[in-house]
């Protein structure tokens, strides 16, 4: 019943093939022409990474995991063993919880929402070149400049420069109305306006794996891979200018740019269908989003702990678990988490099992020593299946690039959490990439600091262009 998880060798080399095609056809698709790829391969407009000269202060926004977020860093330079780092001398956070029925409420209102979390933060946290009034004398003359912002905006999303990203699709457990085919920027700075008293300007737009390979170069400059393995699942990476059609407005010379893959959609148009089994259907079916995301469900922890679920629920069903008799609670979609899958597959690897049985118990299931080993084993079938389709992504990219050394700065609650992932994706990508020097390295929160980054990144490319 379990042997669909199984990946062999041949289901491998044909995903590989397969994903490396999408890159190439979704590469090719100039502005405007019809989607022949699952792949959107989006042109981020971001050619340049950290420096090490970026300074001053810089308001970012996070959304799209669990929590929004609003974040304030002051940049400085520094050395670091002979290269300029850019250090973070101040840092202010502060979490919002965005409610259920806004995540799936009307645009207009989630984003009127984060403009108030933003007034709210930059009053508690005295930010005061962010406010109107501090920078303007009473005159209403203008004497200090707005505070450049950041977005992070971790959707899939159409730029057509650094301050335009269009909404292609919703994702994880977002589902706003009047949002999708808008200018989130657009949306952003209006609602800003709206309620009045700030003063910044919003200079670019990223998702959160630009962001995290944006901070991962500031941390280690061979990185060339942004990764995220959370509630949602994509990387981006450093492609050749040249091999990117879709491209608007003026080119500068630009010798590189950084490519947000959107590999949650991958086999969205069907391509590797043939690896989709029974668990997999049900768990699309029931999920937020039917028929979209479907590599992203094979993977990140918003479905892992439900594919685990749907497993054994079918094994309880066929007499095979539990003695036959499910809990309500294992019947509930979502009761199964992916920290359970981390706590589970913790307990195989120092062989014991206390926290699979307390998963059991609190789950309100009655179970045996053979169970025990089925709900460990299950969760280790799945485990492998995620870091290997993610490895065979790695992989593709690191032969692609084909630099001497790669860092990929990775980040995600599953990433950090996982106990085995890290290992297993070792071992595979030097399967895959045979040769090929890489590491994968923690870039935490690349989503807030990345914003803070890229924000500075593009106002020295604005600058340039004007003089
Ligand atoms: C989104 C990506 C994002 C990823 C990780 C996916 O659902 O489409 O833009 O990078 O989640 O947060
Ligand atoms: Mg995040």
């Amino acid at each position: 019943m379990l042997s669909g998880l199984h990946l062999t060798t041949d289901i491998v080399r044909r995903i590989e093939r397969i994903f490396e095609s999408e890159i190439e056809k979704g590469l090719a698709r100039g502005s405007g022409d019809p989607h022949v790829s699952s792949l959107q391969m989006e042109n981020t407009y971001i050619p340049e990474l950290p420096n090490g000269t970026e300074q001053g202060q810089y308001l970012a926004l996070d959304l799209g995991g669990t929590n929004f977020r609003v974040l304030l860093l002051e940049l400085e330079h520094a050395p670091d063993g002979g290269r300029l780092q850019d250090i973070v001398v101040r840092e202010e956070v502060k979490h919002y919880h965005i409610p259920d029925e806004m995540r799936l409420g009307c645009g207009r209102e989630l984003f009127d929402y984060l403009a108030y979390c933003l007034h709210d933060f930059v009053t508690d946290k005295k930010v005061e070149g962010a406010l109107t009034e501090f920078n303007h004398n009473h005159d209403g003359d203008r004497h200090q400049s707005p505070l450049p912002l950041g977005f992070t905006f971790s959707f899939p999303m159409e730029h057509h420069s650094l301050d335009v990203g269009i909404l292609v699709s919703w994702t994880k457990s977002f589902k706003c109305s009047n949002t999708v085919g808008h200018d989130v920027v657009k949306m952003l700075r209006e609602a800003i306006e709206r309620h009045g008293d700030m003063d910044v300007e919003v200079e670019a737009i990223l998702n959160d794996t630009t962001g995290t390979l944006v901070q991962g170069a500031n941390l280690d400059p061979r990185t060339a891979i942004g990764c995220i393995l959370g509630t949602g699942s994509n990387a981006c990476y450093i492609e050749k200018a040249s091999k990117v059609k879709h491209w608007e407005g003026d080119r500068h010379g630009e010798k590189e740019v950084i490519i947000d893959i959107e590999w949650g959609a991958f086999g969205d148009n069907g391509v590797i269908d043939f690896m989709k089994t029974e668990f997999d259907r049900e768990v699309d079916n029931k999920s937020l989003l039917v028929n979209s995301f479907t590599f992203e469900k094979y993977i990140s922890g918003k479905y892992l702990g439900e594919i685990n679920r749907t497993i054994l629920e079918k094994l309880c069903r066929e007499g095979l678990l539990f003695g036959g008799k499910a809990s309500e609670k294992l019947l509930k979609h979502d009761s199964f988490s992916a920290h359970f899958v981390s706590l589970i597959e913790g307990d195989t690897i120092q062989g014991i099992t206390t926290e699979t049985e307390k998963i059991l118990k609190d789950l309100g299931l009655k179970y045996t020593s053979d169970d025990i080993k089925i709900v460990q084993h299950v969760c280790e079938l799945t485990s492998n299946r995620a870091a290997l389709l993610v490895s065979i992504c790695l992989a593709t990219l690191l032969r692609r690039m084909n630099r001497p050394d790669t860092t990929i700065a990775v980040d995600g609650s599953l990433y950090k959490f996982h106990p085995r992932l890290k290992t297993l994706m070792n071992k595979y990508i030097h399967l895959l990439a045979p040769g090929k020097k890489f590491r994968l390295m923690l870039a935490e929160d690349g989503s807030g600091k990345g914003a803070a980054l890229a924000a500075a990144i593009a106002k020295r490319l604005r600058r340039r262009l004007m003089n």
